[in-house]
């Protein structure tokens, strides 16, 4: 078996969601979506079905599986449905739809339904991506509060730049969505998991944790709330070759990675094609049987060669690559790049889930 294995741990999984339950006060949604960040959307909805709110996805074919493999939570379709004929579906399967423009506003109108449903209505404060504009909000609601198969309405945006506190985005944004939705009757779901953590003005009825659920900082900076939460995956493989670079020889394609001295070398199995950044990657944090190394040279489609310190390291040795002690938002920032990307990269490495219930 190769051994490149991702680890959940479904405790730390419960106490993020209890943290940020906490922080967030009123209820709390899971996101779930892409495969819940790569962590495996049914398992960590199961973890979680004692404690979630609800859970969010993006689209239909992501809820779909949810309540195949038995999830009874309320879901949401974050993006709404991309045809007509799929709120057919979401009234059998008892899912809720964002609504964020005309079409989907028609279509559901149109649809005869035959369960009441609650709907998302999205207004665009900012993000200028999608949802109704503030002209066009009161009037999308009164449509819909008058529409008798709806039996709840959820007013809901989404931020920007919640991650970033040096940004007035965010005080923009609540101000616009309070001053269009005051005198709307209904729920309000605004915070995601920045947003939680570090603009309680944002809690309200329903909050939607994502990147924070799965023990991720949604931050750049050092936060204190943040540090509270527990990394859900660690990423583990192992070495399976290893070698001596002599003094001035170069490992790996391109040959970016000259030896100053003779040094050993282990080989482990994991590459860009399970979903580690391939540049630059050069140098980045690993641990090795619980010691600090680096890589060494480009990392190739399925291998990457590290730099064995420790006499005892070497075939067998164990290497997280990201997880409890090696930050994942440390590795995606030397690459370029965000967490949430490199967690949903991930492929071909074997889930192991460590506390079931
Ligand atoms: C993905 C998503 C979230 C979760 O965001 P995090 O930053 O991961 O907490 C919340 N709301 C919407 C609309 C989303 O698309």
């Amino acid at each position: 078996m190769r051994p490149l294995i991702a680890t959940i741990n479904l405790d730390n999984l419960r106490h993020n969601f209890r943290y940020l339950k906490q922080q967030h006060k009123n209820k709390l949604y899971a996101v779930v979506k892409a495969d819940a960040y790569g962590h495996g959307a049914i398992p960590c909805s199961t973890a979680l079905q004692n404690d979630a709110d609800g859970l969010a996805v993006a689209f239909l074919d992501e809820a779909i599986e949810l309540r195949k493999n038995g999830i009874k939570l309320p879901i949401v379709l974050l993006e709404g449905v991309f045809e007509f004929a799929e709120y057919e579906i979401c009234d059998k399967l008892n899912i809720s739809c964002v609504v964020q423009n005309q079409t989907q506003l028609e279509w559901l109108l149109n649809y005869q339904w035959k369960n009441k449903t609650q709907v998302w209505l999205k207004l665009d404060t900012g993000m200028r991506r999608a949802g109704f504009f503030p002209a066009d909000y009161e009037k999308a609601f009164h449509v819909l509060s008058q529409f008798t198969p709806i039996n709840d309405i959820v007013k809901m945006t989404h931020f920007a730049c919640a991650d970033d506190l040096s940004s007035a985005m965010t005080q923009q944004q609540i101000q616009t969505f309070d001053e269009t939705t005051q005198n709307l009757i209904g729920k309000s779901s605004i915070a995601n998991s920045a947003a939680i953590l570090a603009h309680p003005t944002t809690h309200r009825d329903i909050g939607r944790a994502g990147i924070a659920l799965y023990g991720v900082s949604p931050f750049e900076e050092n936060n204190k709330l943040a540090n509270q939460l527990k990394p859900v995956m660690t990423l583990t493989t192992k070495v399976f070759g290893e070698r001596i670079l002599r003094k001035g020889e170069s490992v790996g394609y391109g040959s970016i990675f000259r030896a100053e001295k003779d040094m050993r070398l282990g080989l482990i199995a994991c590459g860009y094609a399970d979903g580690y950044p391939r540049v630059p990657s050069n140098n980045n944090p690993i641990l090795i049987d619980g010691e600090p190394s680096r890589i060494v040279g480009r990392v190739s489609m399925d291998m990457m060669t590290i730099e064995l310190k420790l006499q005892q390291q070497g075939i067998g040795s164990t290497v997280e690559l990201w997880g409890e002690n090696i930050l994942v938002a440390d590795i995606a920032r030397r690459c370029g790049t965000i967490s949430y990307e490199v967690l949903c990269h991930l492929k071909r490495a074997i889930r192991q889930y460590k506390n079931s219930i």
